[in-house]
């Protein structure tokens, strides 16, 4: 029996995950296994998920992280692919749940599909969301071809410059990615510096960019993680296409981008 059966609230938010790692193989930002999704559950959790057999040992975070006690997580398989878990979500991922200690997890559904080696730095991330009081549940770190290929370009490493760069390129930029986009020098992919450095820019980006390797966001629910990535992206694809086309694109006048954050009251820090 799947813990999805009678819980219509667990089973939308996981075809939700699905839908989203359909999406990802479909743009090509997926490729084997690349990119992780994490997905707090507590508020859909049920009751008795408390009293679940655990389907294994307690595995150690790495972490102590206090905020999580007893908080269940959706979590991607080691070595699965987003193509796979977009088939099946149950499958190519599980349910866990933090330990009492705040330092190992268990997983308790559906069958015992270990995360992956990713999973410190997104719980890590979680961790401060809780902490924070932020309603946001997901964490999605994912490859998009074109903000990747723009890390690589020097005169783009760092926040300032990528965030004014893409916000200038369609309005909708600005509105749907308000907190603009954070910047990660190269870490070895896993290391606890690259986690560490992810976190100090999540405290104020929704959308942080490692140079040379993918994104790391956060959102409100997989969805709003994945349309904040869709959404930068899509700039960075119009920036490329136009210098395609032979020269540099003019943007949005500094005027009309701030005209846009005034009239349509665009928040400039995250609002919960
Ligand atoms: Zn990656």
């Amino acid at each position: 029996m799947s813990i999805l059966e009678n819980n219509n609230a667990l089973s939308q938010l996981i075809a939700d995950i699905a839908e989203v790692a359909g999406h990802i193989w479909l743009k090509g930002w997926g490729e084997r296994n690349g990119g992780n999704i994490t997905v707090r559950l507590t508020d859909c959790a049920e009751p008795d998920w408390a009293d679940l057999p655990p389907l294994t040992e307690p595995i150690p975070i790495g972490a102590v992280l206090p905020h999580l006690k007893g908080h269940y997580f959706y979590a991607k398989g080691t070595q699965k692919r987003m193509r796979d878990l977009a088939r099946a979500p149950m499958r190519n991922g599980a349910v866990i749940r933090i330990t009492d200690d705040c330092a190992h997890y268990q997983i308790i559904a559906d069958s015992p599909v270990k995360p992956t080696s990713e999973l410190p730095s997104h719980l890590m991330v979680q961790n401060y969301l809780v902490g924070s009081g932020s309603r946001y549940t997901a964490t999605l770190h994912t490859h998009p071809i074109e903000l990747v290929a723009m890390s690589h370009l020097t005169r783009f490493q760092d926040s300032d410059t990528l965030t004014q760069t893409l916000w200038s390129m369609i309005p909708e930029t600005l509105a749907f990615a308000p907190l603009g986009i954070g910047w990660v020098p190269y870490e070895l992919p896993g290391s606890i510096e690259l986690a560490q450095a992810t976190l100090a820019q999540i405290h104020d980006y929704d959308v942080t960019l490692w140079e040379k390797h993918g994104v790391f966001a956060v959102g409100q629910d997989i969805m709003d993680a994945f349309d904040q990535v869709d959404v930068l992206n899509k700039a960075a694809v119009i920036y490329m296409s136009a210098r395609a086309m032979g020269g540099e694109p003019e943007g949005l006048a500094p005027q009309d981008m701030k005209d846009i954050q005034r009239i349509f009251a665009l928040p400039k820090t995250r609002i919960n």
